[in-house]
C-alpha cells in the first residue's frame, strides 16, 4: 500500500488518467461543480435515461398506445430487465424480476420463506439486525403481525451474535449484505451455509451491494434476495426494485401478493388465482413503464465493465478516502465506522462526527454531495463508474477546509430528507 502522507493531488490525476473505467464517467450526466459521493442513495442519470425516456412517453406511450404492452415488450421487461441484471448478483437468466420496491419484495420474500418453513412449526422467529435498514424491520413486523401464527422479530446488536441467535427456533434469517450505515459487508458464504446447516431460509437485502460489490447468490447459497436499483444501478428516483428466486426454490415459491401478472394466465380472466411458473409468480400487477424502461440505461452502463473491475476501483477509491480524511482532518472528531478491512467493506464510507448533520450541510452547500444518517454519521458513497481519485482528494480537500474553520451551522433546521 502506497504511504497515507505522500500522496498528492497529483498522483490523483495519474491514478485517473490510468483507470480503465475512466471513460465510464462520460456517460453520466454530472452537473458542473458537484462532487457526488451519493450514489449509494441515488445513482447519478445515465445520459441516455433522457432521450430513453422521451421515447418511452412519446413513441410507446404517445403514438404507439396500449399496442405497447406488446410491440415495445412493456409486459415482459420486469423478466427481460431481471435477466439483464441477474449476472451482475451472481443469478441465471429466470431467476429476477424488477418490479415494485424493495419493501414490498422483502415482504413477499419473506412471505415465501416463512411458507416453505411451514411443516417446522416450532420454528417461529425471524433473525435480523438492529441495526438493518428500518423498513427491512418494519416489513418483517408487519407481516408477523398480520400472519397471526406467533411469529416474532429477533434483533441482534451485532453479527457477532450470530452464532448465538440462530438455532432451532429460527425460521428465517433477514440480513442486508452491506450494511446502510457503515457500509459493513458480511461473507454470504459462511452465513448462509451456518443458516442452512441449522435449518434457516436466508433472505438477503442487496440494497447497498448490487452495483457496488461482487455479488454471487446462486455460488454463496443463498435463499431469496431483494435489492434497489436507483442506488448503485443508477435506474431513476424510486425505480423498480427486484426480487431473486432460485431455481431450486421457484416450484415452491408462494407468495400473498398474489395478483394477476403473476397469474399462469393473466389474460385468461379466469375467477381464481394460479401461480405462474418460474420467476413471473414473484409479480404482483401492473408496473410502472416509464421507470421501469430507464433501468435498462443504467444497466446498459455495467455491460461495459465488470464487477471485478468495479470492485477494484471501489476499493482503491475507498482505501484513498480514509487515508486521505485520517491524515488531511487529523486532529479533528472524526470516528471511522466502516471496516478498514477490505473484504467486510462495502462501496460507501462512514465517518461521524459530533456534528455530522451540520458539517454534511456544509459539505452539500460547496458541491460535495454525501449524506446524513443517525447518529451522528456522515457518509459517502463510491460510484467507481463515475466518482474519480480526483474527486475525492477535492471533497476530502473541502471537508478539511469546513472542519479547519469550523464552517458549518449547528443550529440548522432540519430537511425532512436528510
Ligand atoms: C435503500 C434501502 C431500502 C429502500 O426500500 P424502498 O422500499 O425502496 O424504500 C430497503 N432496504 C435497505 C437495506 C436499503 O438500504
Amino acid at each position: 500500500m502506497t504511504l497515507s502522507i505522500k500522496t498528492t493531488r497529483q498522483d490523483c490525476l495519474e491514478r485517473d488518467a490510468r483507470d480503465p473505467l475512466a471513460p465510464l464517467r462520460d456517460q453520466f450526466d454530472l452537473p458542473a461543480g458537484v462532487i457526488y459521493l451519493d450514489g449509494n442513495s441515488l445513482g447519478a442519470r445515465p445520459r441516455a435515461a433522457l432521450a430513453r425516456a422521451t421515447d418511452v412517453i412519446a413513441r410507446e406511450w404517445g403514438a404507439d398506445l396500449i399496442r405497447s404492452w406488446n410491440t415495445a415488450g412493456w409486459f415482459e421487461l420486469p423478466k427481460r430487465l431481471g435477466d439483464r441484471l441477474a449476472p451482475i448478483v451472481g443469478a441465471l437468466p429466470g431467476e429476477i424480476v424488477v418490479t415494485d420496491t424493495t419493501s414490498v419484495n422483502l415482504f413477499k420474500a419473506l412471505a415465501a420463506a416463512l411458507d416453505l418453513q411451514r411443516p417446522h412449526a416450532e420454528r417461529k422467529v425471524i433473525v435480523t439486525e438492529r441495526s438493518n435498514f428500518p423498513t427491512d424491520i418494519y416489513m418483517a413486523e408487519g407481516l408477523a403481525r398480520w400472519l397471526d401464527r406467533g411469529y416474532q422479530v429477533r434483533l441482534i446488536e451485532d453479527v457477532t451474535e450470530l452464532d448465538a441467535a440462530v438455532g432451532a427456533d429460527t425460521a428465517v434469517l433477514m440480513l442486508t449484505h452491506v450494511n446502510y450505515r457503515t457500509g459493513r459487508q458480511l461473507d454470504m458464504a459462511a452465513v448462509s451455509a451456518m443458516a442452512r446447516a441449522r435449518g434457516a431460509v436466508t433472505v438477503w437485502d442487496l440494497a447497498h451491494s448490487a452495483g457496488a460489490v461482487p455479488v454471487e447468490l446462486n455460488r454463496d447459497g443463498a435463499d431469496f434476495a431483494v435489492g434497489c436499483t436507483y442506488k448503485y444501478l443508477n435506474g431513476g428516483p424510486g425505480a423498480p426494485a427486484f426480487i431473486w428466486v432460485p431455481r431450486r426454490h421457484q416450484e415452491a415459491f408462494a407468495q400473498p401478493l398474489s395478483g394477476w401478472w403473476g397469474h399462469a394466465e393473466p389474460f385468461a380472466m379466469a375467477p381464481s388465482f394460479a401461480p405462474a411458473q418460474g420467476i413471473a409468480r414473484a409479480l404482483c400487477g401492473t408496473q410502472p413503464i416509464a421507470s421501469l424502461a430507464l433501468v435498462e440505461c443504467g444497466l446498459d452502463v455495467f455491460a461495459q465493465t465488470s464487477m471485478p473491475a468495479i470492485r477494484a476501483k471501489s476499493l482503491a477509491l475507498t482505501d484513498l478516502f480514509i487515508e486521505l480524511v485520517e491524515t488531511q482532518c487529523a486532529g479533528h472528531p472524526l470516528g471511522l465506522v466502516t471496516p478498514r478491512e477490505q473484504a467486510q467493506r462495502g462501496s460507501h464510507v462512514s465517518f461521524t462526527h459530533p456534528h455530522g448533520y451540520a458539517v454534511m450541510q456544509a459539505l452539500i452547500a460547496r458541491g460535495v454531495i454525501g449524506d446524513y444518517r443517525e447518529p451522528a454519521i456522515m457518509r459517502f458513497g463510491f460510484t467507481p463508474l463515475y466518482t474519480s481519485f480526483t474527486d475525492v482528494w477535492d471533497a476530502v480537500a473541502i471537508l478539511r477546509a469546513i472542519l479547519d474553520g469550523q464552517a458549518y451551522d449547528t443550529q440548522a433546521a432540519r430537511s425532512a430528507v436528510t
